[in-house]
């Protein structure tokens, strides 16, 4: 347990008594010094690193800070020591609001590549320092749920190379099934909406499963069902490379779109309940899913083309397309994807959805963060840092519902209206 302490700010220095340090050391805490600073984000940061706090007090307090009168007796206040003392005081405040929105809440991040990681011999169970996602990591970000994906990179389009595609992803969800069963106290696979509510109810994390990139199916349509018997809810239909099914946002316009494979792969998918992820494809591709399929579409990780322009990114056209079919765009956290120049931030990544939101109605955004492929960003770096989004959204006015909707209310409404072609 860290345990912050506030400081006295005397003589240029920031510094505490040890009977402070020695307190927080008795009772089994370890002491970290907060500096003094008035800085919100800085202040905002270190909170975020900390169990607990004790603030030092000391002299008196400036009663108008908190809307009092100033007494005639009290003279002895350092107006910048207590504003950087009821800061975080406030900001506890405000975590407090997000940890009872998260209790009744669903939240759910719909791409992660962790499973890349697995044979790095990691246990999901455990909390480790190679992956952005594990089941303690969720826990203390109060997320439920996490689409975890069989990705394949775009190779060999041979019957022989195919087949070890195939086989590739097969073996990674037989991967991810191991992990759960190995923590089935702590999480289990979901294949509906009804069992990332029972899991929930029962303090229990939800993987869902994905594939990235429908190279996996190869040339034979069998195989989509094959996938949904093990439990597949989205495929990505392309990665960064054309394949059998269409051209990707990375390709060489093989298709011109979607091929005639393609439109049977769609069809299926819509026949079996497979959402389908139009991330990675190119423009015209997510165009021509957008007219076959009878159900929405999802784009599991991008973000917005007017924010950033990057081929991965959904532009304002496609994005009206989307909505119109009532399907998503999960805004994906890597810093290629929300931001031209610089270091991009929480705040931009937010900006991403704010944009959606703008443009086309908070019915048609989530989150789909890409921890272990690229995501993470200063702010918000790995799934125990998720309730950072919640502050960010209700700091910019957003309601409890809306809130809900972009956690994980949408994604849960795309999946019950795939889920009825069944
Ligand atoms: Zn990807």
């Amino acid at each position: 347990m860290i345990i912050g302490l506030s400081v006295n700010h005397k003589d240029g220095t920031s510094r505490i008594a040890d009977a402070y340090v020695n307190a927080v050391v008795k009772a089994g805490g370890s002491p970290v010094l907060i500096p003094l600073t008035t800085n919100r984000s800085v202040l905002e940061e270190n909170i975020s690193h900390i169990d607990g706090l004790l603030l030092s007090g000391g002299g008196d307090i400036c009663t108008p800070l908190f809307n009092e009168e100033l007494h005639p007796t009290v003279t002895d206040y350092d107006l910048e020591r207590d504003h950087y003392e009821i800061e975080p005081v406030r900001m506890a405040a405000a975590y407090d609001k997000v940890k009872a929105l998260h209790k009744k809440i669903y939240t759910i991040d719909s791409h992660c590549d962790t499973p890349m990681f697995f044979s790095q011999g990691i246990d999901i169970g455990k909390k480790n320092n190679k992956t952005k996602v594990d089941i303690p990591k969720m826990q203390e970000g109060m997320l439920d749920a996490v689409f975890m994906v069989a990705y394949l990179p775009q190779g060999a389009r041979t019957a022989a190379a195919s087949q070890k595609a195939f086989d590739k992803a097969v073996s990674i969800i037989n991967q991810i099934k191991q992990q759960v069963e190995k923590n089935k106290d702590l999480v289990a696979i979901a294949n509906s909406v009804e069992d990332l509510k029972k899991n929930k109810a029962e303090s229990k994390k939800t993987i869902f499963i994905g594939i990235e990139n429908g190279y996996a199916i190869g040339k034979d349509i069998r195989n989509v069902e094959y996938f949904a018997r093990m439990g597949v809810k989205y495929i990505t239909l392309s990665h960064n490379g054309d394949n059998d099914i269409c051209d990707s946002n990375r390709g060489n316009k093989e298709h011109k779109g979607l091929s005639e494979f393609g439109r049977e792969v769609v069809r299926e998918m819509n026949r079996l309940g497979i959402m389908v992820d139009i991330s990675h494809t190119s423009e015209k591709t997510s165009f021509d899913v957008l007219e076959i399929s009878q159900y929405p579409v999802i784009a599991s990780h991008s973000s917005v083309k007017a924010l950033c322009n990057h081929p991965r990114n959904i532009s304002d056209k496609l994005m009206k397309a989307i909505a119109a079919k009532r399907g998503l765009i999960q805004i994906c956290f890597y810093k290629g994807f929300l931001k031209k120049d610089g270091q991009a931030k929480l705040k931009d990544a937010i900006d991403h959805i704010d944009y959606v939101v703008k443009s086309v109605g908070v019915d048609y955004v989530g989150i789909g963060t890409d921890f272990d492929g690229d995501g993470g960003i200063p702010g918000i770096q790995n799934a125990s840092e998720a309730p950072q989004i919640t502050l960010e959204l209700l700091r910019r006015g957003y309601s409890d519902e809306d809130i809900a909707k972009i956690w994980g209310g949408n994604l849960i409404r795309v999946m019950e209206a795939v889920k009825k072609a069944k």
